[in-house]
């Protein structure tokens, strides 16, 4: 078995990393006490290739996962939050425009959204509809040639900043009360995707910022990733710009890349992990209790030898999964154990990273009690641990 990598992926993996201590470390702390979309830096990401690395040339550059996860890793080292928004643009937030998008919308949308000038934002969940996308009651119907759709999402990534909006809505004509038994367990998301057969019915829409009756409301106050910014959208007859893909087909394409965000969500823990486990290693051997360095002590060097050790096993999963994708291979239970396994890890090496700082990782003076709040999202996002549980256990043999 060969785990090196290859000269370019040490490349792009170098180029992430300088990105991550030049430009995205210094200002993470501000960006956490002052949360505001990250601009220049979204520029600055563009720039270097990373909203098009998953798309195929000419308009990507057609990195392969393994690749993508170890610039994801680097930029969530930086910023956990810098990471959550730039992740959003680069997989949810274009793809289903980059596979069924055609003509002056690639130009006018896709193509500036690759270089960080166009946002772009997915509306799944909603008040009603987390973990249980069928219970979706956000509904499109079509009147004199025109798709408009009518609903109330929420929890959307740079919703107040986005220029286009890909949004999941009901294509069935039936009313909104049918879907919404509590006893819909969960298939394959997290957002999970149901098996009945009206999850036929969802379809996918593409909405611009400026449509009619489109609003987007104030900013969620997160406790962490807080520069990633969340809103509540709504919708009231707002013409689509167009259907994304086929009618009824939205569940069919979301399983399409469901492991992908997985695998990548699985690389944004192990970059806020490490930078946990990094920043205690150094004050383990620079803060002096009874006479030595704490790192001289068994019972930090227990906590660090943990933290390695989880680290080390997250990636190893994580970059396995993202190897079989790569391979054309099958990797459902694969990414789901990456993302559960590498998204617990981190909890775990955020929270001993604590320990090791003691009062200081208590203080906002230091980024410990910030990694502590980011990393709680990669428990939620691309699956719940919960969710992601079922779903290997339904796949045991
Ligand atoms: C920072 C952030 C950014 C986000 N960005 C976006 C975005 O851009 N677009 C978007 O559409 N959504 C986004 N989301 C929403 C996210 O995808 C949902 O929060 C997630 O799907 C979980 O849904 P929920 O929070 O409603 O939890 P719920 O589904 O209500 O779950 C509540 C609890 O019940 C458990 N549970 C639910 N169903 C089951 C089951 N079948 N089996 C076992 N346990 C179960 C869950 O694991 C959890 O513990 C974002 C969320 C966060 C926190």
């Amino acid at each position: 078995m060969d785990f090196s990598l290859s000269e370019e992926q040490q490349a792009i993996q170098a180029t992430f990393r300088r990105f991550a201590d030049r430009e995205i470390r210094p200002q993470a702390r501000d960006l956490d006490e002052n949360p505001r979309f990250p601009k220049e830096l979204f520029l600055q990401a563009g720039g270097l290739g990373f909203f098009g690395m998953r798309y195929p040339p000419p308009e990507g550059t057609g990195a392969d996962i393994v690749t993508y996860v170890l610039a994801v890793e680097e930029i969530a080292r930086g910023s956990l939050a810098v990471a959550a928004a730039c992740t959003m643009q680069s997989l949810m937030g274009t793809y289903f425009v980059h596979q069924f998008a055609e003509g002056e919308l690639r130009e006018r949308l896709f193509l500036p959204a690759l270089r960080g000038e166009k946002i772009g934002a997915i509306c799944m969940t909603e008040p009603n509809a987390g973990s249980d996308l069928g219970a979706i009651s956000t509904r499109a119907v079509e009147r004199d040639g025109r798709w408009l759709v009518t609903g109330q999402k929420t929890w959307v990534t740079s919703a107040p900043v986005a220029d286009f909006f890909t949004v999941f809505a009901r294509t069935d004509g039936a009313s909104a009360g049918e879907f919404t038994s509590p006893e819909r367990a969960g298939g394959a998301g997290g957002h999970s995707v149901p098996p009945r057969k009206d999850a036929k019915e969802l379809s996918i829409f593409l909405v611009e910022r400026g449509a009619a009756g489109l609003a987007v409301g104030r900013s969620i106050e997160k406790m962490g990733v807080r520069a990633s910014l969340t809103s509540e959208v709504s919708f009231i007859e707002t013409p689509a710009t167009c259907l994304l893909g086929e009618r009824g087909k939205g569940m069919e394409y979301l399983r399409r890349i469901l492991a992908e965000i997985r695998v990548m969500t699985a690389a944004l823990a192990i970059g806020v992990g490490r930078a946990a486990y990094q920043d205690a290693l150094t004050y383990s051997k620079e803060r002096r209790q009874f006479g030595r360095p704490i790192a001289e002590f068994q019972a930090v060097q227990a906590h660090l030898a943990e933290m390695a050790v989880d680290l080390e096993a997250a990636r190893r999963l994580t970059h396995w999964a993202a190897w079989r994708s790569d391979q054309k291979m099958q990797n459902e239970t694969e990414a789901n154990m990456a993302k559960l396994f590498a998204s617990e890890a981190a909890l775990r090496v955020c929270d001993r990273a604590a320990r090791v700082f003691a009062s200081y990782g208590f203080a906002n003076d230091f980024p410990i009690q910030r990694y502590l709040r980011d990393v709680r999202f990669t428990l939620i996002g691309g699956g719940t641990s919960e969710i992601l549980r079922g779903n290997i256990a339904k796949g045991l043999k």
